[in-house]
């Protein structure tokens, strides 16, 4: 059988949420490397994280499925400026993100990655973690 690796996680509490999910929507699934990171998270850069691992068959739907997770986390957020839902996760323009392109472009076995984040379509709004869902917004 053929195993392949769907999804990387810092953080054995995403990776158990999104596993229990899988779970319970039949997918045939089991995190690898989370016992090592989850004693020593220096080494999770060195092993690539907490690897959620899938049957090759069940690769494409898995994916579909994640992605589905992925939108209903960001439709759940609400902007703190101007209440709107639509949030979109991007890479910030910005000098450090243009290094990047330049240094991958150079050193093209040595990428640095990219700044990301989440975007308010409404109000231009921009921050690293998604904000609470709240009823009015928060000032
Ligand atoms: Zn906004």
């Amino acid at each position: 059988m053929n195993l392949v690796t769907v999804k990387t996680f810092d953080s054995y509490f995403s990776a158990n949420i999104i596993l229990t999910k899988l779970h319970s929507e039949g997918v045939e699934c089991y995190l690898k490397d989370e016992y090592t990171v989850t004693l020593d998270p220096i080494l999770s850069n060195a092993i690539g994280g907490i690897k959620l691992v899938v049957k090759a068959a069940d690769e494409s739907w898995v994916k579909e499925l994640l992605d589905r997770y992925e939108l209903d986390f960001i439709n759940a957020a609400t902007c703190p400026k101007c209440s709107n839902n639509k949030f979109t996760y991007i890479t910030k323009p910005g000098a450090t993100n243009y290094l990047t392109v330049f240094f991958t472009w150079i050193f093209s076995s040595y990428a640095v990655a990219p700044y990301y984040v989440y975007h308010c379509e409404n109000c231009g709004y921009e921050c690293d973690r998604l904000p609470e869902k709240t009823e009015e917004g928060v000032d």
